[in-house]
């Protein structure tokens, strides 16, 4: 039997476990683990990348975003506008300060924020924007940005899983006040374990997040705030000091996988691929798409009380492959947001019983693709 995990990191470390061990043994040898020039040289090589003035790493895209809302004084009281699809911690981040997210509908076609929205649910409490660019998919920043200035809001942009996705050829994460990035293994960038960066042109932010990022202190025992600890490893920066060069070539697997799933999947009934939105460069951290045909869905329910995406992913994981919901259930009617669910989104609360993301990493071979989309299309053929 074929099988075909949904993601495999073992391929990536092969290609360069060479240069990683080399990188490792240095930094266990060297004898300092925490901070050093190492974690200095990576800060500035991903601010040139994302081509932002100011890069400060931290340990994970979580913290990333708890220390942007902080660095920019959300808190009690304010409300910040994002998306309900998206993972946890881009909502929990905004109650941890004390704000209320405010969650609005999205857009099918991107998965992102439906920016048509954003306005309706600008209220005076309103203090900030916070995007995700969801499986890599860029919003469109010229129309939120437009939105955001007029309004005279705070942009915060939730990059996790986009890092190297591009809007009108400028890299998100240097549009908005601050950009948020994770290294979670996972995403396009990983670190083999925690890490995370924010990105910034403002000097002050960058400032005021290096002093948050270590207990709230301005000077060596010097505290003027309450901050946390969040650190980037050494061993993890060496680690993505070998991997950013290559970031770009595996984006650009990432796009070329995303193109052939495309070609394969445009005349399969049931089926609807995901689109790049014109304009973006996506890099497909995720290639999810929509199950949805009334007839398809009404036999399923019948013959297998299921629904066809639950069904198809059984019927997939039966013949080894495969794939993953991101994600079951939108924020708004997670139970902790109960209080938010009275608002309904309806494209949202549909879509997350309609998605599926298929098996996407750079490493991914052409004929395992195809026999992806050769196993989804025989079983929608059974049907
Ligand atoms: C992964 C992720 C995060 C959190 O990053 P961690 O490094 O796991 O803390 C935040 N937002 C989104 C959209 C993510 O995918």
């Amino acid at each position: 039997m074929t099988n075909i995990p949904p993601l495999d990191l073992t391929q990536q470390y092969e290609i360069i476990s060479e240069k990683v061990n080399t990188r490792v043994q240095e930094v266990l040898s060297s004898g300092r683990y925490i901070g050093g020039s190492i974690v200095d040289d990576f800060e500035q090589q991903f601010a040139k990348y994302i081509n932002v003035s100011h890069c400060v790493s931290c340990n994970s895209g979580t913290d990333a975003l708890f220390l942007a809302l902080r660095a920019v004084n959300i808190g009690l009281g304010d409300e910040v506008i994002t998306t309900p699809f998206t993972f946890f911690a881009t909502a929990e981040v905004i109650s941890a300060v004390g704000a209320t997210p405010i969650f609005i509908d999205i857009d099918p076609q991107t998965f992102n924020l439906d920016i048509q929205q954003l306005e309706l649910a600008i209220t005076e409490k309103t203090k900030a924007i916070l995007p995700v660019h969801l499986f890599g998919q860029p919003v469109d920043m010229t129309q939120l940005m437009a939105i955001a200035r007029s309004h005279n809001l705070i942009v915060i942009e939730d990059c996790a899983q986009a890092t190297g996705a591009e809007w009108h050829q400028q890299k998100v994460g240097s549009f908005g006040d601050i950009g948020c990035f994770s290294f979670f293994p996972t995403k396009n960038l990983g670190a083999f374990g925690d890490g995370g960066a924010l990105t910034t042109n403002n000097q002050a932010i960058a400032a005021q997040v290096r002093i948050l990022k270590n207990h709230g202190q301005s000077a060596k025992y010097f505290s003027e705030h309450i901050g946390i600890n969040s650190r980037l490893d050494t061993i993890q920066a060496a680690i993505l000091q070998v991997k950013l060069p290559y970031l770009d070539s595996w984006n650009q697997q990432r796009r070329n996988l995303a193109n052939h799933y495309h070609k394969f999947l445009s005349n399969i009934t049931a089926v609807l691929p995901p689109q790049e939105l014109a304009g973006g460069i996506c890099v497909w951290n995720q290639y999810t798409i929509i199950l949805k045909s009334q007839d398809l869905e009404a036999t399923v329910e019948s013959h297998f009380s299921n629904s066809l995406r639950d069904w198809v992913r059984a019927q997939l994981q039966n013949q080894g492959i495969g794939s993953a919901i991101y994600y079951p259930t939108p924020l708004h009617l997670q139970p902790i947001y109960k209080f938010l669910a009275h608002r309904q989104l309806p494209v949202v609360e549909q879509v997350c019983h309609q998605v599926l993301s298929l098996p996407m990493f750079p490493e991914l071979s052409t004929l395992q693709q195809e026999q992806v989309v050769f196993t989804l299309k025989n079983c929608l053929q059974e049907l």
